[in-house]
């Protein structure tokens, strides 16, 4: 039997999440646009809800789930029961016995209410299920909507169908890795700017996506990523746009990858506290728990306690492949990451080519290497590049069938000098870029 939609006001309202993981997480990512209170019940929590916390969009009650924790706060509006499954038949049955609906996100027939995936337009709300039978049409069917609601929104009134839309950006970085700006910030500064979309590219991650998503009103937010991998030696980028940020095969190949860089650093810190170096892991991170620890983190932290007096000292005296601290990573090869986005139904172009200083001959064989393993796009404006390297890596782009993409790479305090959407101040990607990307889709 289907059920009923309702529309529910939440402000002030309470919200009980019990569970820490990435179902709960989402959960309230999506709730944080409605005005009610979420509160987390669970003994641990995932980065991404660490953030929300961080952010002041959650509280968290940090212990295990029991019958009284439900009226702890006042009487929830409702319950999500995202917890390993035990812990949630425990929660269903105590909402039951107090009479306040509560979903269970681990068995739909616990269900009283359905969490549907969201699109919103301002006011305009619109609440996708299949009834937990079908999550790739829902998930397909949210796309063809939120395509719709864009493209509605754009053509309403008549100043605003006569309006070019403004530029885009589609290289954009979040707190969700290392960025300074949350994905909602993000996006009321691409609105303040005059953009009228971006792509939300955080490094190995898309913990920020949905709260991307829900922030998005006028304007669109594409889903992407920016894998790190390794080609003769030096680190690549890979950009992927339009992914399916809830792909499984996505999120594996992830974890994979972070725990091979775990690996790696946790071999590097290990050989310089053995040789009576100062150096913790929480040096490293500086205040960032969620960061992608590199070897320019270890630069920065022998720095800072002082052991070299510069960062390019630091990699030349410490962390160079000739140095007795340096640990080779089992590199992700670009293959993987071409492949990892192509699961995930997503485009991928190769972020800012001249920023791996190969020269153009080699460029361009690297160019030639991608778009046989299935390369769609290539960065062609991006802050760092002069007009006459964008101008060149576009007739590249052209030569090898590559369309063209750009943005700003916008970390914002950690790279001040870059602008969201305008770079060094001379960059300007108009929409005709972005409509050019979206004929390529795979579907
Ligand atoms: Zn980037």
């Amino acid at each position: 039997m289907a059920y009923f939609p309702l529309f529910v006001n939440l402000n002030d309202r309470l919200v009980l999440i019990v569970g820490g993981g990435k179902v709960a997480a989402r959960r309230a990512a999506s709730l944080s646009g409605f005005g009610c209170r979420i509160r987390v019940v669970s003994p641990e929590i995932c980065k991404e809800l660490r953030r929300l916390l961080k952010n002041g969009q959650i509280d968290w009650l940090q212990k295990k789930y029991e019958t009284g924790t439900l009226l702890d706060e006042g009487r929830p509006a409702f319950v999500l029961a995202a917890g390993p499954s035990g812990v949630n038949e425990a929660v269903v049955r105590d909402c039951r016995s107090l009479g306040i609906p509560v979903n269970d996100a681990s068995q739909k027939e616990r269900c009283d209410f359905y969490f549907p995936g969201l699109i919103r337009q301002g006011e305009t709300v619109i609440g996708v299920t299949s009834g937990g039978t079908d999550h790739r049409l829902a998930a397909s069917l949210s796309a063809v909507v939120r395509d719709y609601m864009k493209e509605r929104g754009e053509s309403r009134g008549e100043k605003q169908r006569k309006k070019e839309p403004g530029p885009v950006d589609l290289h954009v970085h979040s707190t969700a890795s290392d960025g300074s700006l949350t994905p909602s910030e993000l996006v009321s500064l691409a609105v303040k700017n005059g953009l009228s979309a971006i792509a939300l590219t955080d490094h190995d991650t898309v913990s920020g996506i949905d709260e991307a998503l829900t922030a998005a009103g006028e304007i669109e937010v594409i889903p992407g990523i920016e894998i790190s991998c390794i080609y003769e030696e030096k680190e690549l980028h890979i950009l992927g746009l339009f992914i399916d940020h809830h792909s499984r095969g996505l999120a594996c190949f992830l974890e994979a990858a972070a725990a091979r860089r775990k690996e790696r650093n946790r071999k590097i810190l290990e050989a310089f506290q053995r040789d009576g170096f100062q150096l913790s892991w929480e040096d490293l991170l500086s205040g960032h728990q969620e960061t992608t620890v590199t070897r320019a983190h270890f630069a920065r932290a022998l720095l800072k306690k002082g052991y070299v007096s510069s960062v390019d000292q630091a990699f030349r005296e410490y962390l160079n492949p000739e140095c007795p601290y340096y640990r080779p990573r089992e590199a992700i090869l670009p293959k993987e990451a071409l492949e990892a986005i192509r699961s995930a139904g997503g485009l991928s172009v190769l972020a800012h080519p001249c920023q791996y200083r190969f020269g153009w001959n080699k460029t361009e064989v690297l160019l030639s290497y991608l778009k046989d393993l299935g390369l769609d796009g290539v960065e062609c404006w991006h802050s760092s590049n002069h007009i006459e390297e964008s101008r060149k890596l576009r007739s590249l782009a052209e030569a090898y069938g590559l369309f063209p993409t750009g943005g700003s790479d916008f970390h914002g305090a950690a790279k001040p000098d870059i602008e969201l959407g305008r770079g060094r101040g001379n960059l300007r990607i108009p929409y005709s870029v972005l409509e050019n990307v979206r004929r390529h889709r795979h579907f």
